[in-house]
């Protein structure tokens, strides 16, 4: 099975140094990494993450040797906002950081600014010594770059927005005091000098980052059979027994999914999330409330009243216009072909969205679709998704000149977006 990568994926990422769980061996592997395998015992792991991932910068070695090093934390979101207006829906794509902490001293800086991609990150162990103060929650903090609430004019408020991550992770940076003055822990330099009247950020909460990352062995837990995936791949497959597998907690839990047939060894199967949810409170159960709420080019048949509505979103990182399109397309056309339980021996593209990003997309799917935007967004903005019902589909996609198409959707999805990675 060859795995291909989206272009998304080539934009610059953090790198990160592990320890493989099995042997020990020092490893430095992209922040969006989630399996590999040891170049050294050869053993597969796969990182699962409670939350967030959480990573910290190490004191600069010229810190004093008894300081005691406080961590602050920082959120930082790589991906894309989908604001959405009265106008309609503005993607935007974001690489921002921002301390995750309110009411702090001006002087502690903001974000963490350029220094974090000189600097490798670490996971945080238990040998690591200092104070983690625990963060806020990171819808309160994030804004893009340099703006804040207020600075943004009333018009250009959108009514409401998603963020679709490629990475949102908590990454620590030191600080420390000596001689009365708080030191920035990375550059080595005092940032503010202590007053009697300042916050005293030691006081703060705490927590122990180490506990919430996790390491599960990537073998089958049904037949003891190397699972296979790409790097970044949320869903390993096992090859031996057909199953399909995601990290929860400290194990593999199974994942539902059906394959449609290919017709051709060369056709590229590609992945999506297919949903069924509970809306709420604007009643949209039926194809036919879509097709209404849309105000779709369509006469409305009986028997959509009553055909259950799907949400299909591409279980792969893929620029905004394009998602975007897609989501419609397959919300328009609720595709239902015949699915067996079966990896085919076709090329896979790997999954690297997580399901609950394809759930959060559902809004935005909506967004797009839903006519006029005036009647419908504000209530839109409130509607609370959740699963009932969710399983990962392979399609198959024919290799055409300059894309991938599928006939029966009439569906492409241009080759340049979706660049051959090598095996695996
Ligand atoms: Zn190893
Ligand atoms: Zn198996």
């Amino acid at each position: 099975m060859q795995f291909f990568v989206t272009s998304a994926e080539k934009n610059i990422s953090f790198k990160v140094e592990h320890q493989c769980p099995q042997c020990g061996a020092p490893l430095t592997l992209g922040e969006e990494t989630l399996f590999f395998v040891c170049g050294f015992c050869r053993v597969r792991s796969c990182i699962s993450q409670r939350g967030f991932f959480r990573y910290y910068f190490p004191l600069s070695p010229e810190a004093p040797g008894d300081s005691d090093v406080i961590y602050l934390p920082y959120w930082r979101f790589k991906g894309v906002r989908y604001a959405c207006h009265f106008s309609g829906v503005k993607p935007r794509f974001l690489d921002i950081s921002a301390l995750a902490m309110e009411g702090v001293s001006p002087h502690i800086p903001f974000s963490l600014g350029l220094r974090a991609q000189a600097l490798p990150l670490k996971l945080v162990s238990s040998e690591t010594r200092g104070k983690f103060i625990r963060p806020c929650k990171f819808k309160t903090s994030i804004h893009p770059s340099g703006q804040t609430v207020r600075s943004i004019k009333k018009d250009q408020t959108p009514v409401f927005q998603e963020d679709i991550g490629e990475t949102t992770s908590l990454i620590y940076s030191p600080f420390y005091i000596h001689k009365n003055r708080l030191f920035d822990g990375i550059l080595n330099k005092p940032i503010q000098t202590m007053l009697p009247g300042d916050m005293d950020i030691t006081a703060l909460p705490l927590c122990r980052p180490e506990k919430e990352t996790l390491f599960v062995t990537g073998i089958c837990p049904d037949c003891g059979w190397d699972l296979e995936g790409h790097k970044n791949s949320f869903v390993l497959v096992c090859r031996n027994c057909q199953t399909l597998w995601q990290t929860r907690g400290n194990r593999l839990g199974k994942i539902r999914y059906g394959c449609a047939t290919p017709s051709h060894p060369d056709d590229v199967m590609i992945p999506f999330w297919k949903m069924n949810v509970n809306i709420s409170p604007i009643a949209l159960e039926s194809y036919a409330d879509l097709v209404r709420m849309g105000n779709l080019p369509r006469a409305i048949q009986p028997d959509w009243e009553n055909q259950s509505l799907h949400f299909w979103t591409p279980a792969f990182k893929i620029r905004p216009n394009v998602f975007l399109r897609l989501n419609s397309q397959l919300a328009i056309t609720q595709p239902n072909p015949r699915l067996e339980k079966k990896i085919q021996k076709n090329n896979h593209l790997p999954i690297t969205l997580a399901s609950s990003e394809a759930i959060q997309s559902i809004k935005i799917t909506l967004a797009s679709l839903v006519r006029p935007l005036k009647n419908h967004l504000p209530s839109l903005a409130g509607t609370i998704i959740s699963p009932k019902n969710i399983r990962l589909v392979f399609l198959p996609f024919e290799p055409r000149h300059h894309e991938y198409f599928h006939r029966d959707l009439n569906v492409a999805i241009n080759k340049n977006i979706l660049a051959l990675s090598g095996n695996l």
